[in-house]
């Protein structure tokens, strides 16, 4: 078309239309394509001739919603600008999203006789001062994507702080959106995405900054504006925007936003700051409920809202990847093999550090994230323990914690299903860990919930057990494959004989209902050989190892590590005596008369310590003092008589003392009393009497 090829264009005009790297559409009033330059031949594909008469429906790909070209037909030919996102198609088929300004061109009489669209690829707008080549892009709109708005931001700040003017930064939450994902699935939620977008688009100034922060999210910024009046006015022609109803595939739905703005510099004088402000004030506009607007103000920074920050940190964890799964090894305390894992969450958040899952997964919950970090948690741990296997290591299950409220979402079942599908895992190696309050809501569908996903062949575990109010009885009803004790019984398993009989009576209970017992929080090797003698299946602690990240849990399954169960095992047969005396020449003199029997000899100088070795070891017979620092003998003796009740225990004390330990020989507590001094050849009769009485029942 140029023919200004030699010497000075006679026509500069032409010359820049021909050039300029945007693409120049003009259609008549009915839209029959009468001109295009060489750039938007060149992104379709087609050339002059194939475009020139043709409608200009012959560059639409299909996938931009209709409502799109209606609002774009009913602002043109009411005689103004339209500007938008829309999705084009090339003439190989491949498509291109492009930003488009479609303008009327009138004639003398006022008539529009033609449009012109100027259109650029990669929707970064011809005018806008944010042109960035390297833009990173939301796929599925087009829109600039956080990490480009948070680059573009930068820019800003350091231009306009030259220039002394101000912008605003407005950043909406779109409220309905995810409850509409989750009733309507992600290809409708697709489609009033693109046409929310489209919408926000024309609501918004060609200078301005549109990008999608987070599915439901997105910021404005509004170029040149800190001005709180123009904030408000640009919020209302927003949600003016999204006023109404969208229609898609037949099902009517309503969009409403809330908005949280942050101005610059007044709130902010970095990008990181601005958006921080700007989701403070979300924050606080959510809380106030409705789909309302706040600016920042310095009280949202400054009242304690550590757990506000992390709402609105938290909302980008996922998508920014910073969460992470470690594994703890649960083994068998038969094999002492690892027999699974446990995946727990952290956030590893770049500012604030290692965050611990007690610190988040309670927000999380409250605000409803949680279901999105459950499935990503899922979905890693799933795919991690199948690289494991794939890489041939040992087969062991994964387990994953659900909160009661991603366990009462409706579309569990499906994504556990659909989860198992894409990383190939077989259902057997997941279990679910629930947790006793999230079966006691609505338990009836509990029961339900459960029985579906165990018909999907994955186990179910009880978390926590023993810290909410169920019943082994009423747990009957569940189909769950374990118990797992809670830790705070096993804490002080091996001196609390409350919590130990508990324990205990889980363990039994919990078998006769065919069920398998894991322990959770085992820190000693007391606490584990308690719990074996004790009948317990499995346990989970840093005994053996904390919670690591997949890589060192892989080097644990390669070696082989493994519980050492044997040397107790051998040891069980002999004859075993503890002494428990805080005086050491006491108990050295009692070791050299006891020696010549052949007894095992254990000697502890304090009662907790003789705790710590009962729990240890099988023992039968204990003598203890009973004057010594920090617990009495008849304490002591008193404890064991309830952890472990087939013992035979003495007590060795002064004359003055008879009194205390009286008492304690009423209630069982001690077998005999021997007084110090004692006498040599009596007492080895004395204890050679209580191994007779122990053995039978030994
Ligand atoms: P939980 O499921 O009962 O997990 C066991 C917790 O005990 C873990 O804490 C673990 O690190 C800790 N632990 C393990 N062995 C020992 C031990 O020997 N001694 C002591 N003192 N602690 C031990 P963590 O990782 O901080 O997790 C805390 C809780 O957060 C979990 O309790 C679970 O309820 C929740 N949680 C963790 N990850 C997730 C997740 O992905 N989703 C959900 N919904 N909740 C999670
Ligand atoms: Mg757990
Ligand atoms: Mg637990």
């Amino acid at each position: 078309m140029s023919d200004e090829k030699n010497g000075l264009p006679d026509d500069p005009y032409h010359l820049i239309v021909e050039r300029v790297p945007l693409g120049l559409v003009m259609t008549d009033a009915e839209g029959t394509i009468t001109y295009v330059n060489p750039r938007a031949c060149e992104t379709s594909g087609y050339s002059p001739e194939e475009l020139i008469g043709h409608n200009a429906r012959i560059f639409s790909a299909g996938a931009t919603p209709q409502a799109t070209y209606r609002q774009m037909w009913a602002t043109i030919s009411a005689g103004r600008i339209w500007h938008g996102h829309v999705l084009n198609r090339c003439k190989n088929g491949s498509t291109v999203t492009e930003y488009m300004q479609v303008s009327p061109l009138r004639d003398d009489a006022g008539r529009i006789t033609h449009y012109l669209a100027v259109k650029e690829e990669k929707l970064v707008r011809p005018e806008s001062r944010f042109a960035r080549r390297t833009a990173t892009l939301d796929p599925l709109t087009g829109l600039p994507s956080r990490s480009e708005l948070l680059q573009q931001l930068e820019e800003m700040v350091g231009r306009v702080y030259e220039s002394g003017a101000g912008f605003a930064l407005l950043y909406l939450h779109l409220d309905q959106f995810r409850n509409l994902y989750q009733t309507s699935g992600p290809i409708a939620a697709d489609k009033v995405m693109l046409e929310v977008v489209a919408r926000l688009s024309t609501a918004v100034r060609a200078d301005d900054l549109i990008a999608r922060c987070a599915s439901d999210e997105f910021a404005v910024v509004l170029n040149d504006s800190s001005d709180e009046a123009i904030c408000r006015q640009a919020t209302h022609r927003l949600l003016q925007a999204l006023a109404a109803p969208i229609t898609v595939d037949g099902h009517m739905t309503e969009m409403t936003c809330t908005t949280g703005v942050a101005r610059f510099p007044l709130d902010g004088e970095t990008a990181d700051e601005l958006l921080r402000a700007a989701l403070l004030a979300l924050s606080a506009a959510t809380r106030d409920g409705g789909s309302g607007l706040r600016f920042f103000t310095p009280e949202l920074a400054t009242q304690d809202n550590s757990e506000l920050d992390i709402t609105s940190l938290l909302r980008y964890a996922v998508e920014r990847g910073e969460l992470r799964l470690h594994y703890q090894p649960q083994l068998s305390l038969r094999s002492g093999q690892v027999v699974g894992v446990e995946a727990l969450v952290r956030w590893q958040h770049p500012v604030k550090g290692l965050i611990p899952p007690g610190l988040f997964i309670p927000i999380a919950e409250d605000t409803g994230l949680i279901i999105g970090i459950g499935e990503w948690v899922m979905r890693e741990a799933c795919r991690q323990v199948k690289e494991w296997q794939s890489l041939g290591l040992s087969s062991v299950h994964v387990a994953v914690n659900l909160s009661a409220r991603h366990f009462h979402s409706s579309t569990l079942p499906d994504t556990v299903a659909s989860v198992l599908a894409d990383t190939g895992l077989e259902a057997k190696y997941l279990e679910l860990e629930l947790t006793e309050s999230a079966i006691m809501q609505d338990t009836a569908k509990a029961v339900r919930v459960v029985d579906r996903l165990r018909n999907l062949g994955v186990h179910i575990s009880l978390d926590d057990f023993g810290t909410g109010y169920s019943s082994l009885a009423y747990l009957s009803r569940f189909q769950i494959d374990r118990l797992k004790i809670d830790q705070s019984f096993v804490r002080d398993i091996t001196t609390n004989p409350v919590n130990a009989s508990i324990a205990t009576a889980t363990i039994a209970m919990a078998h006769k209902l065919g069920k398998i017992v894991v322990a959770e929080g085992v820190e000693t090797q007391a606490q584990m050989e308690f719990l074996r003698r004790g009948d317990c299946d499995e346990m989970q602690g840093y005994y053996f190892s904390r919670p690591v990240p997949a890589e060192e849990l892989g080097q644990i399954l390669r070696s082989g590590k493994h519980l050492d169960l044997s040397a107790e095992a051998s040891a069980t047969q002999t004859d075993t005596i503890l002494l428990v005396d805080d005086e050491p020449n006491i108990l050295n003199a009692l070791r050299r008369l006891l020696r010549r029997e052949g007894y095992r000899i254990l000697t502890a100088s304090g009662g907790a310590e003789g705790l710590e070795l009962l729990a240890l070891h099988a023992v039968q017979v204990i003598v203890s003092d009973q004057r010594m620092p920090g617990m009495s003998g008849v304490e002591f003796l008193s404890k064991v008589k309830e952890l472990y009740p087939q013992t035979v225990r003495m007590s060795l004390s002064g004359y003055s003392e008879i009194s205390t330990v009286t008492d304690a020989i009423n209630k069982g507590a001690i077998w005999k009393y021997i007084t110090k001094p004692w006498d040599d050849e009596a007492l080895v009769k004395e204890i050679r009497d209580a191994f007779r009485l122990a053995r039978p029942a030994t």
